[in-house]
């Protein structure tokens, strides 16, 4: 499952080619894509064509692409185009008559800002991902919705009315702690709330958004606790710690995504980004732990695992 450094390996492989492309048609070839589509394929396809992408914005797991939509049509509407990349969705930039990808179910062509034909295939084995087009709402803080990376964000008279925005599906997903105007002090009193376990509250979006299974397991390790420890009965510098981990950890899989971009320019397939990290706990049983050498444990939990060390990330009462 596509985790923030996944998406975010997404986000910076197509900003380049899709700010300020223009769409110019879409091909459907498997209409379930749009099941989040209120209005359906014909009307996603209706809004899209003729509409200029002005940037690509991810919050946490979440991707939009604001679009500025010919004259008069729909009127009064700020619109963005969101990608849900699900279990399995991959959002791949390639150029026509690239070979066909497999399970490639819609296919957005469109015009770069540099003239360009291109083409951004949205591929789905599982159909747990979709595209859709929602209205861009205020973000409630009023700052910027997510992250863009500055592009399509210049001084030179770009448009930049979606910036503050953010889709208003999204509208309940809390910032990423790689975003710049993640609050620590507010996330860190939300954390002293909950008596749910640590890593419930990691994962849940409401709180902060971002951290999945993996990265959870691996900042927790780090952090020396155990994966049921109630939130509330960490340390205000116990739970900073906890972020400040959460964050290097992320960093570092966003930068090695990153430098591996070459390659992911050729398939942007969302995967790189975890495999690039070396990792202590996920998917470590029977290994070493490699601080005190006990062997790493699973457990099941909640219909997933949770890989951690029982020596050193004890539950403590
Ligand atoms: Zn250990």
């Amino acid at each position: 499952m596509p985790e923030l450094p996944e998406v975010e390996t997404v986000r910076a492989g197509l900003a380049p080619a899709l700010t300020n492309a223009t769409v110019t048609a879409i091909d459907v070839l498997d209409a379930r894509s749009f099941k989040r589509h209120i209005g359906g394929v014909e009307d996603f396809i209706a809004t899209m064509v003729g509409a200029k992408i002005l940037a690509v914005v991810r919050r946490g797991k979440f991707l939009w692409m604001p679009l500025e939509l010919p004259a008069g049509r729909n009127p009064g509407h700020k619109l963005a185009m969101v990608g849900h990349l699900g279990m399995s969705g991959q959002m791949l930039l390639r150029t026509p008559g690239f070979t066909e990808d497999k399970l490639t179910r819609v296919v957005i062509h469109a015009i770069s800002e540099d003239g360009e034909k291109v083409e951004m295939r949205f591929i789905d084995q599982r159909l747990f991902g979709s595209l859709a087009i929602d209205d861009l709402v205020p973000t409630p803080d009023g700052l910027p919705g997510g992250f863009s990376n500055g592009l399509g964000v210049s001084s030179d008279g770009e448009s930049t009315w979606w910036r503050n925005l953010i889709p208003a599906s999204a509208a309940h997903i809390m910032r990423d702690p790689l975003d710049e105007d993640f609050d620590e002090k507010f996330v860190i009193a939300k954390l002293k709330k909950k008596n749910s376990g640590i890593k419930r509250v990691l994962l849940d979006q409401q709180t902060l958004s971002g951290i999945g299974n993996i990265y959870a397991d691996e900042a927790l390790w780090r952090s020396q606790l155990h994966y049921d420890q109630p939130a509330a009965s960490l340390t205000g510098p116990k739970a900073k710690e906890l972020l400040q981990h959460v964050r290097e950890i992320l960093a570092k899989a966003v930068t090695e995504g990153g430098t591996s971009f070459d390659e992911q320019y050729k398939n942007v397939n969302g995967e790189s980004g975890y495999f690039a990290v070396s990792l202590n706990a996920y998917g470590m049983t029977g290994i070493p732990c490699k601080r005190c050498g006990t062997q790493i444990k699973r457990e099941n939990w909640m219909n997933r695992g949770s890989h951690f060390c029982p020596k050193c990330q004890k539950l403590k009462g």
